[in-house]
């Protein structure tokens, strides 16, 4: 275990890419402050200070300090300003390492005007940027450990990394999980996944996929972290290997990078037996999978997932696609894969912000076929947030059997498989009417579950106490119960386009007086006062009149 270390610095200092740097080399955690506070309040720190303000946004701030300072194996990065509050600093010096990122006035402006696409208001007015770097000056002072950070991220994460050499901070990760494998028997299209810890044996399982080259497809958060080690461990099957970078975050999921890749690949020769490996989250795999059907009329094709989301659910059972103006996942194919490779150490480089999404995936699947696993998650929360590696290993391989046992029965979602939309109809309806993005999809699931749970109550199809109970639990998982407000009518047309229209039904997945869950059909005529019932029961908050 290694106490947490909190990266100090003004804006531009880079404790967003030291920190990463320093997670990744160390197989610790990285928190950035900045999108823990994004994600409790699901709006951007502009809209928060313009809507809160800013004595809101720093009680947010200091509370999720306490609490990423709470957790061992981390690395916070802060905000500019978090040092402001004599609390926050007094936290800082008793519960972390602090270490203050310290660059010369000049250079943070040179690499504001350098960096094109910062878009930090602050630094149009260069004086008052002056003004506040000077008052902060002293409180930054504060930090014991002061860094010189002129030069490249690599050179001050090392740095910081020999500086903290022989202590406790910065310590390795130790715990491996030796590999399972179960099989997902979807008639004449079975294959494995194996979940495990480490790269070892990965060349052989995807060397055995097929004939030719292999292709990697990975994002560029995913790239620049994971891609080399992989490719270094897929040499050894002495293939030719093509890699591609994809755009990262639902944002990007549409055609055009599916289509970029394409290109790539027949540019390339491409075979109809040269798999294309996705090296990534859940939007990574659901675009490479696309492109695994779509080159030659389908390639084998591999899921190596990096999400806790991707790890529990979208790796497995062969649903690729991307999104469209008109809604989520609009344009795809069934498109199993040959195999699916977990290496639960990539969740080591994930932000908290995307394990607890994958939570709310874990919670659906709990609550669909494993109630000793809702059981578990209940017990003990806290488990699963700090990354515990049994804990986590258990909850992939439970989640995958659930999923795999459901889609082998109805592998195209001709009936039962529509159970794992468990929260999704008003989930994915929220996450087209926030804008792509704003909520993760797993944040947009977790209010969904309350949504189906609240809405089948008030229709007396579920228990009234599943509402709470959920709540409770997902709060304790720090993941959101109530969607931002939106407008009601534009929400209920998003619901309405989504793929669950069936004649002028809608269909959705209510828990049932057992506790199973169950597809009903409610008329979309009666959408709008369904909506209503979910505002009155406090899920959903109309926004303008909406
Ligand atoms: P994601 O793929 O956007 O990943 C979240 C973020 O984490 C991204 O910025 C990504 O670059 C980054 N990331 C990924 N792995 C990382 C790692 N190991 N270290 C550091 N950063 C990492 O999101 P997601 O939550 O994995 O997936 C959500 C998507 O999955 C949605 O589009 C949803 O529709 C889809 N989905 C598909 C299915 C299916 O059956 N096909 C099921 C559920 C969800």
């Amino acid at each position: 275990m290694s106490a947490p270390l909190a990266l100090s610095g003004f804006m531009g200092a880079g404790k967003t890419s030291i920190g990463r740097r320093l997670a990744r080399s160390r197989g610790l955690v990285f928190v950035d402050l900045d999108v823990e506070i994004e994600a409790a309040f699901a709006r951007s720190i502009p809209e928060i200070f313009a809507r809160f303000g800013e004595a809101a946004f720093r009680a947010m701030e200091l509370r999720l300090l306490r609490q990423a300072l709470a957790l061992p194996d981390r690395v916070v990065a802060l905000g500019g300003g978090a040092v402001a509050s004599p609390e926050a600093r007094a936290l800082l010096t008793r519960d972390a390492t602090w270490v203050h990122l310290a660059v010369p006035f000049h250079e943070l402006q040179r690499r504001v005007r350098a960096d094109r696409d910062s878009a930090r208001p602050l630094w149009s007015d260069p004086e008052a940027a002056r003004r506040l770097y000077d008052a902060r000056a002293p409180l930054y002072a504060e930090a014991p450990l002061q860094i010189d950070a002129e030069g490249p991220p690599d050179v001050v994460a090392r740095s910081i990394a020999s500086r903290l050499e022989g202590t406790d901070t910065l310590a390795r990760r130790p715990a491996d999980h030796p590999a399972e494998r179960l099989r997902v028997p979807i008639p004449g299209e079975e294959y494995d996944v194996v979940v495990g810890r480490g790269l070892e044996g990965v060349a052989d399982a995807v060397g055995g996929v097929g004939d030719g080259p292999i292709a990697v497809l990975t994002d560029w958060n995913v790239g620049p972290l994971h891609l080399d080690a992989l490719l270094a461990a897929l040499r050894t099957t002495g293939r030719p290997l093509v890699s591609a970078t994809l755009p990262a975050g639902e944002e990007h999921k549409g055609m055009r990078p599916v289509l970029d890749a394409v290109d790539r690949l027949l540019d390339a020769g491409w075979q109809r037996r040269a798999p294309v490996v996705a090296l990534g989250g859940g939007v990574l795999g659901d675009m490479a999978g696309l492109v695994a059907a779509l080159v030659l009329r389908g390639v084998p094709f591999v899921q190596v997932p990096t999400t806790l989301l991707a790890m529990v659910d979208s790796s497995v059972g062969g649903k690729v696609g991307v999104n469209h103006r008109r809604g989520k996942n609009l344009i795809g194919q069934f498109h199993q894969p040959a195999l699916v490779w977990t290496d639960l150490a990539y969740l080591d480089t994930l932000e908290d912000r995307e394990l607890r999404a994958g939570l709310g995936e874990v919670v659906k699947t709990a609550l669909i076929g494993d109630p000793e696993l809702l059981a578990r998650l209940e017990a003990d929360p806290d488990a699963y947030l700090r990354r515990d590696p049994a804990t986590l290993a258990d909850a992939v391989l439970r989640c995958c059997r659930v999923k795999a046992r459901i889609v082998a029965e109805d592998a195209h979602e001709r009936g039962r498989r529509a159970l794992l939309n468990l929260g999704h109809t008003v989930g994915h309806g929220l996450e087209v009417v926030c804008g792509y993005g704003r909520l993760r999809h797993g944040e947009a699931v977790a209010i969904g579950l309350v949504a189906a749970a609240a809405l089948g109550s008030a229709l007396g199809v579920t228990d009234p106490g599943l509402t709470p109970r959920l709540t409770s639990l997902l709060s304790r998982l720090g993941l959101p119960t109530q969607a931002p407000a939106v407008d009601i009518s534009a929400l209920a047309n998003a619901i309405s386009r989504d793929k669950k229209l069936k004649g002028d039904s809608l269909q959705w997945i209510l828990m049932d007086e057992t506790g199973e869950a169950a597809i009903r059909a409610l008329p979309v005529h009666r959408l709008q006062e369904h909506l209503a019932q979910l505002v009155a029961a406090g899920v959903l908050e109309a926004r303008g009149g909406g």
